[in-house]
């Protein structure tokens, strides 16, 4: 008998919080007016943020929350040319790492594909916390397992 895939054992003990992520796209597209290329990311229960640094209308504004935490879990925010008040503001805007502000260790479901400094940051985020975090984008779902592993499932 051949020993079951690490892909499939991290799916079938994850499959809630992966239903989860699922579940969360509903909310990506509920932002009220123009969303002016904004990326959405948003949970289950529909904690909602959008990228940016700006005071997006109701939307909280979490990219120096983000900042504080790149800090303690020893991430280092990729600057970039877009960046304003400091270095790495660009990526500590992205908001699937505001969200995760918003709504502590839920999955999470996110408009764009996840860049490799927001890759990064949620493995870092896992292990610092020892709990797996779970981020959909729209084409894989990346469950990051504290101990430095990710694995990336495809969507069908
Ligand atoms: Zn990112």
């Amino acid at each position: 008998m051949r020993p079951p895939d690490l892909r499939q054992v991290i799916e079938a003990v994850y499959a809630q919080e992966i239903v989860r992520a699922d579940e969360a796209k509903r909310h990506l597209f509920e932002p009220i007016g123009p969303l002016e290329g904004k990326v959405v990311a948003a949970t289950a229960d529909g904690t909602v943020g959008l990228s940016g640094w700006g005071h997006e209308r109701d939307y909280p504004q979490m990219t120096d929350a983000v900042r504080i935490r790149a800090v303690e879990i020893r991430h280092q925010l990729e600057p970039h040319p877009f960046d304003d008040a400091f270095d790495g503001q660009y990526h500590a805007s992205h908001a699937e790492k505001q969200v995760a502000e918003l709504a502590r260790d839920q999955p999470i479901a996110v408009s764009r594909e996840m860049c490799e400094d927001c890759q990064g940051y949620f493995q870092r985020l896992a292990d610092y916390r020892n709990t797996p975090l779970i981020v959909r984008d729209p084409s894989k779902t990346f469950i990051f397992v504290p101990g430095g592993v990710t694995v990336t499932l495809r969507h069908r």
